[in-house]
């Protein structure tokens, strides 16, 4: 059994210690979603006034220019791209991740299907994140493409010459699996088949490596783990051997060669920058930068390397301590045992109702989440009903992943989660 003095030492011993001293968290809560919603950074607050009093307020519209507004989005991802694997002026941080999948799943089927028309299929996992899967059918429905949707284990079959673009999550939204990226961007590429990864569960909490791994196109969202806020900027990346080739359909005219020129032609920027459309909200986008910020402050503590040791440290943790502490309780955890095919949350089912005791541990100040199993789905662990606890390194201690398995024990030994209150639906589970 793991004691709360093992935990404190490992709290003792901890590099990345000083690193929770840039969040406000709040008194008595342990927040296991970061992986949903990223904590408030302390410096967001000033970062976002000096930007509403100063920038906008006094200097008004030349902040565009003095105040760096209108060059933002590749700043902040330049930053993004070094957790990522991806050189500078690769990333650009806009829009939401639905809608940079849209250009970058866009743009690939323009490029695969210009080296061959035939191939007509789009690659996902039937499990991926509803909405990749979405702006999928609906580019499908545009080009008179099929979405073929198979379970992870059927990928390597699945993948043909007649396929023109692999999309997939990197690390599952429900079971924290995460998949072999070099691996496969090595079989998509030896079939011609171009690659779409969403980092939405990885940027900021895995080692990613773009660049290295050959992958062809990546999206990925602000407000999980780099803690960008509610509704933060995503960002988009694309390889640049697909820079000058590369178009997407949402032509607006931040993606323009000359956006000041105001020629009536469209004419896409050299680079990532074509991967803009429109205004940005400033506001939110200095939220993300100072959000990213936080994550590139371990740069000096060994980096991402360093916080995948904790994470897994922490993720490893929690497994072991729920077999321990929930024998009784049908615990099954859902997340791989194998670090390399785990990324930075633990997934389980109980016997006991999902939803009632993610209630109840968030009434005992324990915030995870909930999702819903799909009852349609084939495979038995996409039916399942799990509750999501997401590790987030930059911030959690061992003592509290510890501590949120007794305050879960409690709830399942004493059945609090009974309590009719927890069975009560809220529209965001
Ligand atoms: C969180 C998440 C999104 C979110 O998309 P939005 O456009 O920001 O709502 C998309 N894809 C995956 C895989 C996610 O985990």
């Amino acid at each position: 059994m793991i004691t709360l003095q093992d935990c404190q030492a490992h709290d003792r011993a901890d590099p990345l210690a000083p690193l929770r001293a840039q969040f406000d968290l709040p008194d008595g809560v342990i927040y296991l979603d970061g992986n949903s919603l990223g904590a408030l950074p302390r410096a967001t607050a000033e970062r976002v006034q000096r930007t509403l009093r100063q920038e906008w307020g006094q200097d008004l519209i030349q902040s565009w220019n003095s105040a760096g507004w209108f060059a933002q989005p590749l700043a902040t991802g330049d930053k993004i791209a070094r957790l990522i694997g991806a050189g500078p002026n690769q990333v650009v941080a806009a829009d939401t991740t639905s809608v940079n999948l849209y250009k970058a799943l866009s743009a690939a089927i323009g490029l695969a299907r210009a080296a061959d028309p035939a191939r007509r299929r789009i690659v996902s996992e039937r499990s991926n994140f509803p909405t990749d899967l979405y702006i999928a059918e609906a580019l499908c429905r545009e080009h008179g493409m099929v979405l073929q949707l198979v379970h992870a284990d059927e990928l390597p079959q699945a993948l043909d010459e007649q396929v023109a673009v692999l999309m997939l999550t990197h690390v599952h939204y429900r079971s924290g699996r995460m998949h072999d990226m070099a691996a496969l961007n090595a079989r998509a590429q030896a079939l011609g088949i171009l690659t779409v990864w969403d980092l939405a569960h990885s940027a900021g909490a895995v080692p990613v490596d773009l660049l290295g791994s050959g992958a062809d196109f990546a999206v990925g969202c602000g407000y999980k783990y780099l803690n960008g806020g509610p509704g933060a900027p995503a960002f988009v990346w694309l390889n640049p051997r697909h820079h000058a080739q590369a178009w997407q359909p949402l032509a607006g005219w931040w993606g323009h060669a000359r956006p000041f020129g105001f020629s009536p032609h469209y004419e896409p920027a050299p680079g990532i920058a074509r991967f803009q459309c429109g205004t940005q909200p400033m506001l939110s986008l200095v939220a993300l930068d100072a959000g990213v910020d936080t994550v590139l402050a371990a740069e000096a503590l060994g980096g991402m390397a360093a916080l995948r040791r904790k994470s897994l440290a922490l993720t490893e943790l929690f497994m072991q301590t729920a077999q321990d502490e929930l024998a009784g309780h049908g615990v099954q955890i859902v997340t791989p045992q194998d670090p390399a095919a785990r990324g930075s949350q633990v997934s389980l089912v109980l016997d006991a109702d999902g939803y009632a005791v993610m209630q109840a541990l968030i009434a005992h100040g324990v915030i995870g989440d909930y999702r819903a199993g799909d009852p349609e789905a084939p495979h038995p662990e996409d039916r399942m009903d799990l509750l999501r606890f997401g590790m987030t390194p930059l911030y959690l201690r061992h003592t509290d992943v510890w501590q949120a398995v007794q305050t879960l024990r409690q709830i399942l030994d004493q059945g609090l989660w009974r309590d009719p209150r927890h069975a009560r639906r809220h529209a965001v589970t």
